[in-house]
C-alpha cells in the first residue's frame, strides 16, 4: 500500500478549497507519488496463456514513481480522476505487443522524450485533473485551470498533420505509446491536450468520457469518418459499452437512425432507456463463425434480417465496427449498398476476413479512424459542456483497485465505462455547475442508476 505523501495532502486540500492560481503554484512538488504500472520485467508473465486467462489484476501495481521533469509546452496536472480504456486491459496484458516497445521508440525521438523510456510504464488515457505547472511557452493554461485531458499527444513538426493532427509521423496515445498517464496523482502532458473541464459532473463522470467520445465522433461526424447525415441507419456494436453508449448519443443527436446490437437483455435494456428503441441482442442469433475458420453466411443473413425488422426493410448506412474478427465479415455483409463501415479497433482480432463481392458489387466503403484529432477532441467535450452529451459511467473504482476495474473491463462484465477516482476521495465531488446538472441529471446518471 503507497501512502499520500503531506504534499499530496496539501495539493488535494488546496484542489477541495478551490485554492486560486497563485495558492496552487505555491505548493510544492513532490518528488514521487503513486501511480498505476505495469513493470518491463513482467512482460512476459503471460506468455503462452490465451487472451481471456491473461489478469490484468497480476500485472497491475500501485507504485511509489518519480514525478518527471516538466518540459515546453507542458503542464504536470494533478489528476483527480481517470477511467479505466480497452487501451489499458491491452497494456496490461501485453497484448498485442507489450507497450514498453512504443517507450522505447519514443524515448529516441528527443532528449526530452527520453524520459518516457522506463522500465515501468504508467498507464491511462483520461483525466480530469487541475494544473499545477505549466512549462516555458505555454500561454493558455495557469495553474488552478479546472481541466480534462484529451489523449492525442502529437509534436506537429512535419506536414503530414498539419491539417489533421491525427496523420502526423509520430502521433501517439498518451497513457498507451506514452508514459505518465492519468492513472497517477500527477501527470504529465502536453498543453494542447487541455480542454475546460465540463463543470456540471463529478471528477470521475468528467474522466470517463473523453476518449471514447472523441473517437466516436471521428468515426460519425464529419469528413475523417463516416460524415453521417441525418436520416442515416446506423447499426453502433457494443451499443451499452464505452464507444457505443457514444455513438448512440452522436446518432440520436445528428438526426440517425441507431441500431444497437448488445448481448444481454439487461443491455438492451440500458440502450432502450438512453432513446435507442432499435435494439438487436446478438445472443439470439447464430454465431457467425462455425469453426475458427469458417464463417456461416446465413448467421450474417440473419443479422440483416433483424436490422430489417427494424427499420422497414433497410440496410444501414453506416456500421460502427470495434469488435473486428468476429463480427468485420457480417458487418461488411449487412451494410447498405453504397454504404460505410467504419473502424477503430479489432477487440477480437485484428485479422479480419470478408467477402469482398458485397464490397465491391455493392460499392460501399470501409474507413479506418483512430481517436480524434485536437479539433475533433474539442468539438466532442464542447457538446458535453453543453449538455448535448453525457457521461455513460455505471461505476468508480478507487485507484487501489484499478487492476480490479480493468479484469471487469477484460471480461466485458461492465457497463459504459468505469471511472478511477484517483485525488478524488469520494464519488460525486468536483461539481461546480449545478443548475446544468439538474437540467440533465437523469441522462447524466443513466449507467449509474440502472446497473
Ligand atoms: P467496451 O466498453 O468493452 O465495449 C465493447 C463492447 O463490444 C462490449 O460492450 C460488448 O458488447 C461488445 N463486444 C464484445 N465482444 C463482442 C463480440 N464478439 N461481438 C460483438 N460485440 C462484442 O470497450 P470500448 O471502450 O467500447 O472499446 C472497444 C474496442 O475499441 C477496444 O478494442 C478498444 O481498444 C478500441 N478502441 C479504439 C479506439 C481508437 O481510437 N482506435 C478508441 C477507443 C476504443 P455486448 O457484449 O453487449 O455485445
Amino acid at each position: 500500500m503507497v501512502a499520500d505523501s503531506d504534499e499530496i495532502k496539501a495539493i488535494r486540500e488546496a484542489i477541495e478549497a478551490q485554492a486560486g492560481t497563485e495558492d496552487i503554484a505555491a505548493l510544492p512538488i513532490p518528488a514521487s507519488t503513486r501511480a498505476i504500472t505495469v513493470r518491463a520485467d513482467e512482460q512476459e508473465m503471460f506468455e503462452g496463456l490465451p487472451s481471456h486467462e491473461k489478469d490484468p489484476r497480476k500485472s497491475i501495481h500501485l507504485d511509489e514513481v518519480a514525478v518527471p521533469e516538466l518540459g515546453p509546452n507542458e503542464a504536470l496536472i494533478a489528476v483527480m480522476a481517470s477511467s479505466i480504456n480497452f487501451n489499458t486491459v491491452w497494456t496490461s496484458i501485453f497484448e498485442p505487443l507489450p507497450t514498453f516497445a512504443f517507450l522505447k521508440r519514443r524515448g529516441k525521438m528527443s532528449e526530452l522524450h527520453a524520459r518516457h523510456d522506463l522500465p515501468y510504464h504508467i498507464m491511462g488515457s483520461d483525466a480530469a485533473a487541475v494544473v499545477l505547472r505549466v512549462g516555458p511557452g505555454v500561454t493558455k493554461w495557469k495553474p488552478g485551470d479546472r481541466v480534462l485531458v484529451h489523449c492525442n499527444d502529437v509534436d506537429l513538426q512535419g506536414p503530414e498533420g498539419h491539417n489533421d493532427s491525427m496523420l502526423d509521423a509520430q502521433q501517439g496515445i498518451w497513457g498507451f505509446e506514452t508514459n505518465f498517464g492519468g492513472l497517477s496523482d500527477i501527470s504529465l502532458v502536453k498543453a494542447n491536450q487541455l480542454m475546460p473541464k465540463p463543470e456540471h459532473l463529478s471528477w470521475e463522470e468528467a474522466a470517463s468520457g473523453p476518449l471514447v467520445s472523441s473517437t466516436a465522433y471521428r468515426m460519425l461526424v464529419g469528413k475523417n469518418g463516416a460524415n453521417m447525415k441525418q436520416g442515416d441507419t446506423v447499426l453502433v456494436w457494443g451499443a451499452s459499452g464505452g464507444l457505443g453508449g457514444y455513438a448512440v448519443q452522436y446518432v440520436k443527436n445528428g438526426g440517425g437512425i441507431p441500431v444497437g446490437v448488445v448481448s444481454s437483455e439487461k443491455r438492451a435494456g440500458l440502450v432502450q432507456a438512453m432513446g435507442c428503441e432499435r435494439v438487436i441482442n446478438r445472443s439470439e442469433l447464430p454465431p457467425f463463425w462455425s469453426d475458427e475458420q469458417t464463417q456461416d453466411q446465413r448467421a450474417w443473413r440473419a443479422l440483416g434480417k433483424a436490422i430489417r425488422s427494424h427499420t422497414g426493410g433497410e440496410d444501414p448506412d453506416i456500421v460502427y465496427e470495434h469488435p473486428g474478427r468476429s463480427s468485420f465479415g457480417a458487418s461488411v455483409f449487412v451494410a447498405k449498398r453504397g454504404g460505410t463501415i467504419v473502424t477503430c479497433a479489432s477487440t477480437t482480432g485484428y485479422k479480419h476476413e470478408f467477402d469482398n463481392r458485397y464490397l465491391w458489387m455493392n460499392l460501399k466503403r470501409i474507413i479506418g479512424s483512430h481517436f480524434a484529432n485536437y479539433r475533433e477532441a474539442w468539438e466532442a467535450n464542447r457538446l458535453t459542456r453543453l449538455g448535448m452529451i453525457h457521461p455513460i459511467m455505471s461505476r468508480s473504482f478507487p485507484l487501489e483497485q484499478t487492476g480490479e476495474a480493468a479484469y471487469q473491463v477484460h471480461k466485458n462484465m461492465h457497463e459504459g465505462k468505469i471511472g478511477v477516482r484517483v485525488l478524488a476521495q469520494e464519488a460525486g465531488q468536483g461539481i461546480l455547475d449545478k443548475e446544468t446538472r439538474e437540467k440533465h441529471i437523469d441522462e447524466i446518471t443513466l449507467f449509474q442508476r440502472l446497473t
